[in-house]
């Protein structure tokens, strides 16, 4: 099967069906946006390329996007989605390493990714420029066959730490992941919308085929980015919208001033980074029962767990508060397991490694066997992830045990500490580390973006956890330091706080 067949029925069946929005209007039906990729698919094989060989995409988010992917699919060729924000560097390094023999680039990141382009890029082609649009006037060519084992999307892991590596996720991987997400996470029926204001490259991108392969409508802001105001003004414009957001964008949802209508929304679906369950109340109180949440990984593209809409409305549960505090119950698709570090399943309650495995797992990383034999030893993917089940199925994930703070012998899960300090109603923010100490091994420190005293926190935490787990220090900052996906990166705090104490010898 070929992913690629999805847009070209469509494109036969249901020809004047909406396929593209952009902003409020619809930019191309099912027909035309599967003509212009059949055309796009024919030119992609007349530069020369065969089957397999990948084509990069290092854009910001446009109806291109969509366009270039399932042109990259249609002529048989696998996709290599590139994040448009990170440094033409880190850029070149992921055309190299995934031997890119093309790349399609939004307009100016062509510039900066030249100097650091490798040997291996025949082609950078600008996205609306003059060679772009003469690739349209090549003849269409058919949807070339594929096996479901083939490459299509090469995933590059946001690489926290170390370089990003490059899940293979095969049409078949990406087609389960797709009926995961239309038959567990949101109804998609034909017309409806979703918005992508999260990157395409990554988890946004990743919902475009559920709705081509029931003919939904991929809208993409105007500004091609997420701001909350326009984002309001798309939910009003499209009946039935969903939308991806990161943790950090629901709150920005959340707190924006602007009047919001949230009748037309279906589901925002929330994921990628811990969501807090003073944010999920909050965004529950503003939007009504439209909120779900899913935990994956590139390894296993948005497809580990689902917590549903119906799950965080309904408050009535006499275990309510866990179950918003948890990432939810396992996809269909897929056997979760919590293990010891031999890989033994534990029991509900106890916490390990969550290990997975089924349909939506990857087929191993590009061109890095070691890598892939780690993850996937004993026929499961190691998420690196630590979780705990309880008695009722539901997963709760902890923080990465490099995150663990140890202080005098007792474990603290930084977590635990942020839910208490993002309940005080002028924390904003809150990220939670371990300060290495002498007496202590480890002391308790708390980054807060707000204006709350460091004694009403006290306070709180003293009324709320163990004394042992409060914070011995409060920092007040403006903002946290986040990655391209609004992630807090915990090692980057931590060397802000070693520059912050000992700023000589840290250097
Ligand atoms: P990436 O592969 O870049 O999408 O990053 C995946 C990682 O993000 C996972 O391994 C988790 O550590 C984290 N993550 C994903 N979804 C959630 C979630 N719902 N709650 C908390 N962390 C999450």
């Amino acid at each position: 099967m070929n992913l690629a067949h999805w847009l070209d029925r469509a494109g036969l069946s249901d020809p004047a069906r909406p396929a593209l929005g952009l902003g409020s209007r619809v930019l191309r039906t099912y027909g035309e946006t599967a003509g212009r990729v059949a055309r796009l698919a024919g030119a992609l094989q007349h530069l020369g390329l065969s089957p397999g060989d990948r084509v990069a995409i290092a854009s910001t988010n446009s109806p291109d996007y969509l366009e270039a992917l399932y042109a990259i699919w249609h002529a048989g060729l696998a996709a290599v989605p590139a994040n448009a924000k990170l440094h033409g560097a880190e850029l070149g390094y992921i055309l190299e390493q995934s031997g890119a023999r093309v790349c399609f680039a939004s307009d100016g990141l062509d510039g900066e990714i030249a100097p650091h382009a490798p040997k291996n890029l025949e082609r950078l082609i600008v996205i609306g420029g003059a060679e772009y649009e003469t690739l349209f006037a090549a003849d269409p060519v058919p949807v070339l066959p594929r096996d479901g084992s083939d490459l299509a999307w090469l995933f590059y892991t946001s690489g926290t730490t170390g370089r990003p590596k490059g899940a293979m996720l095969t049409h078949k991987i990406l087609a389960a992941a797709s009926a995961a997400y239309a038959g567990e996470v949101d109804t998609v029926l034909p017309g409806d919308a979703i918005l992508h204001a999260a990157p395409m490259s990554h988890g946004s991108g990743l919902y475009i085929m559920a709705h081509v392969m029931n003919r939904g409508i991929n809208v993409v802001p105007e500004s091609g980015a997420f701001e909350p105001g326009e984002i309001f003004n798309l939910f009003r414009a499209w009946p039935r919208t969903s939308m991806f957001a990161a943790p950090t964008m629901v709150k920005r949802l959340v707190e924006c001033p602007a009047e919001c209508d949230s009748e037309n929304i279906r589901t925002i679906v929330c994921g990628g980074a811990p969501m807090y369950v003073e944010d999920a109340r909050k965004a529950l109180e503003r939007f009504g029962p439209r909120l779900a949440q899913i935990y994956g990984q590139g390894e296993s593209p948005m497809t580990i767990t689902v917590l549903t809409r119906d799950e965080i409305a309904n408050s009535d549960h006499p275990r309510w508060g866990e179950r918003l505090a948890s990432v939810g119950r396992p996809f269909r698709a897929i056997e979760v397991m919590v293990a010891d570090v031999n890989d033994a399943p534990l029991p509900a309650g106890e916490a390990g490694e969550i290990l997975c495995r089924g349909e939506t797992v990857m087929a191993g990383y590009w061109r890095n066997p070691e890598a892939s034999a780690s993850a996937l030893r004993g026929g499961f993917l190691h998420t690196g992830d630590v979780g705990a089940f309880d008695k009722d199925g539901y997963l709760t994930l902890k923080d990465r045990s490099k995150d663990l703070i140890i202080s005098g012998g007792s474990n603290i899960y930084p977590r635990e500490v942020e839910e208490v300090l993002l309940k005080h109603g002028r924390v904003r923010e809150a990220s939670v580390i371990g300060r290495p100490d002498r007496e202590w091994g480890e002391v308790v420190v708390a980054y807060v973006v707000g204006d709350a005293a460091a004694a009403e926190l006290d306070a709180l935490c003293l009324a709320l956890i163990a004394r042992f787990k409060r914070p011995k220090d409060y920092v007040f900052v403006e903002a946290l330091p986040k990655n391209n996906y609004g992630k807090i990166l915990k090692t980057e705090l931590r060397a802000m706080d070693e520059r912050r104490i000992s700023p000589r010898t840290a250097g």
